[in-house]
């Protein structure tokens, strides 16, 4: 691919959109070098491109080398997922790399003394396989436990999964995904057999009918909703939100439920369809099973009993029902306001029931579709080996263990045959004394994880905690006795899975600063020291991992034994899983064209239970509902990164802030821009009043990337998922004094 001039010259137009006037004159005084990069003298000789390493969206960015070093970056016009164009983190993506507080040496901190000591890479290896061993010794094999990540490579969470799985023996791992997609897998397995998200990107573009449901891509996906807009149907874009967030502003109808009624609207919702006959039987009669049940169950769910559990008027639920009538494409879009709830699962696969009784499914512009969020959350959801064996296969199946052990050239021995406690359980584990030792890898749980001061308290007890990460500044990093210093992405190779299921190659572009190594070669080396190079013998280099990911995928809903290695994700822009044929694939392919699901009968499941009542209502103390959500396009969960990038702190308030509805604002005394305490029974914050009519009355809004939000979050779950609920707690506001 040539160097392209005009390429740096011009941003995207979503950078035009999102970012304003103030980044459109940074990037004139840039002198149309980007932003954030340092100044090209010398045109470049190579240009590669690497997928983002920040959301799900999976955009390919062309990355401008000279001397092998990244020096610019623009967005790859010719990458399928985004033709082009990129959202302000993307452009970004270099920036976090040269930070100051990049973690450039392992470090051992001393818990009494408050000091920290630099270590070799040896000792520090040393230290984490005797420290973690004595735990072991002391309290068993399982009194070890990891928390992973969906920000790392899938060969890298892959050979984290084999090592501590099979290798140290660690019972217990989980990943962050189970902050952001444990709800869509669980409600996919269920629902169709494997967890397999239905979708390609080109549905938003071949859509009559686009419902996003506790989704908000103009912000969170936004090259996603650049996509909606480039749709030459002209689609009816519904939006379902208590919040009048800003893709419900861009849309052609907001739909402005309860906090947390979702459930109860989908269910009422599909009792019309059924009464009015707006249905695709034949659809309904050949691929799925237990529709009568469903119908049964849905009687109380009467228009008027719908209206009152929603507060949305009865003619609008009608209408609403009327739009997914069979007849039109009609695909369903969901994110974290439906996955990050107490009864996240059954509300999914209420979307997933609208998407099956209509026939909305394995068609263009059609299905029940989950948005993922991080740039490799789906890899995790495969690859990562840790609450699922390799593949979606399950830890406690005998015939699922052996076909691994085969696989991967193993003793079936050292596979643990029982499941994995999930992310919840293991922070509760540290609690009863069951969990006496964590690692942590890229993620940042003192910040991101509900009731925050709960879980600081929890990791503090640790016998040993250890993490591994980019920066040693992080609030989980400076809480640990053992930092491991991580490169981030554009310094390692490997690949990413995206929301549509498309397997991207992400590459080494920059030098790792001082000893910081790729997460591959943090896991080999303490593999070596733990004594289990013999058992990881074949997984030397991130290629070779990617060989054993297909081997391990044979004949399973995941199969890409048809990639011929990473030279054709190249050529290819990415291929989505599956893909066991020979050749190439079309760019874009969705699941269930022949209505054929993964239960073993080929067909899908409605799956339901009745709404249960939110676990912390409002009351006369705390009389509010805290919602809490992304805030920008600029920034990214704790800002353990986006932080990094002035550009990009100067795109979002450098303060906490609070949404408040006018007339709440007025009856509290509260002016915009005034300070207030909002107040949770687990702690309290200061934040900055900005007056909006996006909440409802009764309603506030916090962003989430704000270390303070998770002070006031409920440590509550979904219990199919045990996806955390971040989206409902009650809380109350006054006058910051
Ligand atoms: Fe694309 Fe997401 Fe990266 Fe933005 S953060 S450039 S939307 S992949």
């Amino acid at each position: 691919m040539a160097f392209s001039l005009t390429s740096l010259q011009l941003p995207s137009p979503v950078l035009r959109e999102h970012t304003g006037p103030l980044t459109r004159r940074l990037l004139r005084e840039a002198g149309g070098r980007g932003l954030g990069q340092v100044p090209v003298a010398v045109k470049p000789e190579i240009v590669v491109t690497s997928v983002c390493g920040f959301c799900s969206t999976g955009c390919g960015l062309s990355v401008h080398l000279r001397d092998s070093q990244a020096v610019n970056l623009s967005a790859d016009g010719a990458y399928p997922v985004n033709l082009g164009m990129a959202c302000p983190k993307g452009w970004e993506s270099l920036a976090p790399l040269a930070a100051a507080d990049r973690a450039t040496v392992p470090l051992l901190r001393d818990r009494t003394a408050g000091t920290t000591t630099p270590l070799t890479w040896h000792a520090a290896a040393e230290h984490f396989s005797r420290r973690f061993k004595a735990v072991q010794a002391a309290h068993g094999a399982d009194s070890v436990a990891f928390i992973s990540t969906g920000q790392i490579c899938s060969e890298e969470m892959a050979l984290l999964g084999a090592f501590a799985k099979f290798g140290m023996g660690v019972v217990h791992g989980d990943g962050n995904t189970r902050q952001c997609m444990a709800t869509a897998v669980t409600a996919y397995k269920q629902s169709f057999g494997f967890d397999a998200p239905p979708a390609t990107y080109a549905d938003f573009e071949e859509s009559d009918v686009i419902v996003f449901i506790g989704a908000n891509p103009c912000i969170a996906h936004p090259i996603m909703w650049q996509r909606v807009m480039a749709s030459r149907r002209e689609p009816e874009v519904i939006v379902i939100d208590p919040r009048r967030t800003e893709t419900a502003l861009a849309a052609t109808w907001h739909v402005p439920l309860q906090p947390k009624s979702d459930l109860a609207l989908f269910y009422g919702l599909a009792r019309i369809l059924i009464t009015q006959g707006w249905l695709d039987h034949n659809y309904v009669a050949l691929h799925t099973n237990g529709f009568e049940d469903f119908a049964e169950f849905l009687e109380p769910f009467t228009p008027e009993a719908t209206a009152a559990a929603t507060g949305l008027p009865v003619e609008e639920i009608h209408r609403l029902a009327a739009a997914l009538k069979p007849g039109r494409r009609v695909s369903f879009w969901w994110t974290m306001g439906v996955n990050q709830g107490h009864e996240a699962t059954r509300t999914a696969q209420a979307i997933i029931n609208l998407a099956l009784m209509g026939g909305h499914i394995g068609k263009p512009g059609t299905g029940a579709n989950s948005i993922t969020g991080q740039c490799n959350a789906m890899g995790s959801r495969l690859f990562s080996n840790t609450t699922n064996l390799f593949c979606g296969r399950d830890f406690a199946n005998p015939s699922h263990r052996a076909e691994v052990a085969g696989l991967l050239e193993i003793p079936e021995s050292a596979i643990p045959d029982q499941p994995s406690l999930a992310y919840d359980q293991i922070i509760d584990g540290i609690e009863t004394g069951k969990i006496r030792g964590l690692w942590v890898i890229a993620t940042n749980p003192a910040h991101s994880w509900i009731q925050q001061g709960r879980m600081r308290e929890l990791l503090a007890k640790l016998d040993f905690l250890v993490v591994q990460d980019m920066y040693h500044t992080t609030e989980t990093a400076q809480l640990a006795d053992l930092v491991l210093p991580a490169a981030g992405w554009g310094e390692k190779e490997g690949t990413f899975v995206n929301s549509e299921r498309r397997i991207g190659r992400t590459r080494q572009v920059s030098r790792a600063p001082g000893q910081a190594l790729s997460d591959f070669r943090i896991f080999r080396l303490l593999a070596d020291a733990w004594g289990c190079g013999p058992l990881l013998r074949q997984w030397t280099d991130p290629e070779a991992v990617f060989r054993l990911l297909q081997r391990l995928s044979a004949g399973r809903p995941c199969d890409i034994t048809g990639i011929a290695g990473y030279d054709m994700l190249d050529r290819c822009g990415g291929v989505q899983w599956p893909w066991a044929g020979t050749g190439e694939p079309e760019s874009e392919r969705r699941l269930f064209s022949g209505g054929k699901f993964f239960h073993a009968d080929g067909r899908a499941r409605f799956i339901f239970d009745a709404p249960r009542p939110v676990p912390e209502p409002v009351d006369a103390e705390f009389p509010l509902v805290l919602l809490t959500g992304r805030g920008t396009s600029a920034q990214w969960h704790t800002q353990t990164r986006t932080g990094k990038s002035e550009i990009l702190r100067r795109l979002h308030p450098p303060d906490l802030y609070v949404e408040v509805h006018p007339a709440d604002a007025a009856r509290l005394g509260l002016a915009p821009h005034s300070a207030a305490l909002v107040a949770s029974r687990r702690g309290s914050l200061r934040a900055r009043v900005v007056v909006s009519p996006g909440v409802q009355p009764g309603s506030v809004f916090l962003p989430m990337h704000y270390e303070a939000t998770n002070g006031l979050t409920l440590w509550a779950v979904d219990p199919h998922s045990r996806q955390p609920s971040y989206k409902h707690c009650a809380v109350n506001l006054s006058p910051a004094t």
